[in-house]
């Protein structure tokens, strides 16, 4: 086990309340859109369903962004973000350091 610095601690604090929140996101994106799609049909809202998918996109965006250029509190580097295109947004490792970010390790 390797002993932190305050600051890094907070670091990965935040950056996994960030992962949860686009954990989230993914998770609610079906359920609400089944739900906001008998809400259009029930009360024929036609806007709603495009606004839903709208907002969660933009939500989405924003929240990836984030994670994946979250500054490693190793070695300052975006935790997610290698190159151009990677497909490593669900690693629990720095790619970088290779340093693991899950709780039980640090
Ligand atoms: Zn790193």
């Amino acid at each position: 086990m390797v002993e932190l610095s305050q600051e890094a601690s907070k670091s990965l604090a935040q950056l996994r309340q960030w992962l949860k929140w686009r954990n989230l996101l993914l998770a609610a994106l079906l359920p609400g859109g089944l739900l906001v799609g008998w809400v259009t049909n029930v009360f024929d809202i036609r806007w709603l369903l495009l606004a839903y998918i709208s907002a969660w996109l933009v939500c989405f965006v924003i929240v990836r962004q984030r994670v994946r250029y979250w500054p490693c509190p190793f070695c300052r580097k975006p935790v997610l973000k290698k190159g151009p295109f990677q497909p490593f947004d669900f690693t629990s490792k720095c790619l970088h350091c290779h340093r693991n970010l899950k709780p039980s390790s640090v």
